[in-house]
């Protein structure tokens, strides 16, 4: 069993030792916990717990703590992808729900698996999520300070459970003061991709992980036999010619847990039972 988790990306490293802190123990805290839940749980179930938890902890940008878009509204996107599956759902830019992910959840039964907007938000309501306010007062004042505070922390988690299968899950609130329908990778397959080979979860610039194919393209590497570092290297390398900005988790199927990020530093905690790899 295997689990690593990621935070998005830390930039207050040198001005803020506290965040920092409070972040390594938040990271330390819920990969411990989703382990542990992994223990009695698949890898599917595990990596929406993961995900709920981060989105429940106002120190990342995903559920409670989320970015507000340029219009002063928040709206958030979560995908789960199964490997045994090959099942993705996922939610973009829904409003007014605590936790993302668990809609996203819902939606791995049905047939229209990934919903977007007023019909996401719409969906939530009648599978039950009550409205829900996702702000803190600390996201409000960076956006009447005009302040962009990205790379504040989109969430994601790959595990790998007894049986060897393997899920991903991403939650993130979006880059901040984005333009009104923009969307963001976390659910779309560059952001969020899995098979019985490799899960990847990514954190970043959107457009960029996009742009890159970042998530499927290594899972698509290390199905065609790479492995998992050089599917890494190759796929950072092809992110060279537009300074691509991106972080990446992964697991495959052998229990390789690897990550790399194009620019430092990405918050992430891996636990395997025993030992403990967090960011510093
Ligand atoms: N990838 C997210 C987005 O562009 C933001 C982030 O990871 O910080 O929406």
């Amino acid at each position: 069993m295997k689990i690593i988790i990621h935070g998005g990306f830390f930039s207050e490293s040198s001005t803020c030792d506290q965040t920092k802190i409070d972040k390594q123990q938040s990271m330390e805290r819920i990969v411990k916990e989703a382990y542990q839940y992994l223990e009695t749980h698949t890898a599917l179930e595990t990596v929406v717990f993961a995900n709920s938890l981060l989105e429940n902890d106002p120190l990342f940008n995903a559920g409670i703590g989320s970015q507000i878009q340029s219009d002063g509204e928040i709206r958030m996107s979560a995908s789960i992808m199964d490997g045994v599956s090959k099942k993705m759902s996922g939610v973009i830019n829904i409003e007014k729900v605590k936790n993302p992910i668990l809609v996203a959840e819902k939606l791995l039964t049905v047939d229209d698996r990934i919903l977007s907007g007023n019909g996401a938000t719409q969906y939530a309501r009648e599978q039950g999520f009550p409205e829900f306010s996702t702000e803190i007062p600390q996201r409000r004042a960076e956006y009447e300070e005009k302040k962009n505070a990205n790379r504040q922390g989109t969430v994601g988690c790959v595990a790998l459970d007894k049986e060897g299968k393997i899920a991903v899950a991403t939650s993130t609130g979006g880059k901040g003061f984005e333009l009104v329908g923009r969307v963001s990778d976390s659910a779309t397959v560059a952001g969020n991709y899995c098979n019985e080979f490799c899960g990847v979860s990514c954190t970043g610039v959107g457009e960029d992980i996009v742009s890159g194919a970042v998530a499927a393209k290594i899972v698509t590497r290390v199905t065609d036999g790479q492995p998992i570092q050089e599917a890494f290297a190759k796929t950072f390398k092809e992110l060279l010619p537009f300074d691509g900005f991106c972080g990446a988790i992964a697991i495959d199927s052998f229990g390789n847990i690897f990550h790399q990020d194009s620019h430092p530093k990405m918050v992430f905690a891996s636990y395997d039972g025993i030992n403990l790899d967090i960011f510093n």
